[in-house]
């Protein structure tokens, strides 16, 4: 497993939050942390403010670990259950939970988009939103930082899931004459 899953975020779009050289591990799944502005924390958390410390936190991307932030001596967690939105990175394979929450893309969006279409629009409609000025992914994103990687991922993953489906398909003879993988 990677080291550190936090690493691909889209960088070439101006879209990015200042990061330090400070690195902390997850204290429940022991996985590097991506450091995440005191903002964001404070923006995304559902229990009250009075549990923010003047502490460096942490965003922790591990799928199966509940920690959404961590602060840097490990001694504060905050789980899924605390935080305002539904997390990406705790269910990337989940229809409904934004991948993109500025613009409010979904992996079931992209997909819909995808079976239409065959084409996916959603990462040049982002990268217009944010020159336009439209982002807000400080505070809308859990993760405080562009979600365009992100995306790519989730467009890779489903192309890749219907191109399987349909191959199994083709393979069973239901799509003679009709689609031929390539
Ligand atoms: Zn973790």
């Amino acid at each position: 497993m990677a080291d550190n899953c936090c690493a691909p975020i889209g960088v070439e779009d101006g879209c990015t939050v200042p990061t330090t050289n400070v690195t902390a591990r997850c204290p429940a799944c022991g996985h590097k942390g991506k450091p995440v502005d005191t903002q964001t924390v404070k923006a995304l958390l559902a229990v009250s403010l009075e549990r923010v410390q003047p502490v460096a936190y942490f965003f922790c991307c591990t799928s199966n670990c509940p920690v959404v932030y961590f602060s840097a001596a490990g001694q504060q967690t905050f789980t899924i259950n605390e935080v305002r939105e539904r997390v990406h990175q705790k269910e990337p394979q989940a229809n409904d939970v934004f991948v993109c929450y500025c613009f409010r893309h979904t992996p079931g969006s992209i997909r819909a988009e995808l079976l239409l279409t065959n084409e996916s629009t959603i990462a040049e409609s982002i990268t217009a939103g944010v020159k336009a000025g439209q982002c807000a992914c400080e505070i809308r994103n859990p993760q405080g930082s562009c979600c365009l990687g992100n995306v790519n991922a989730v467009v890779k993953h489903e192309r890749a899931a219907i191109h399987k489906y349909l191959l199994t398909l083709s393979a069973q003879g239901y799509l003679t004459n009709w689609y031929s993988p390539g």
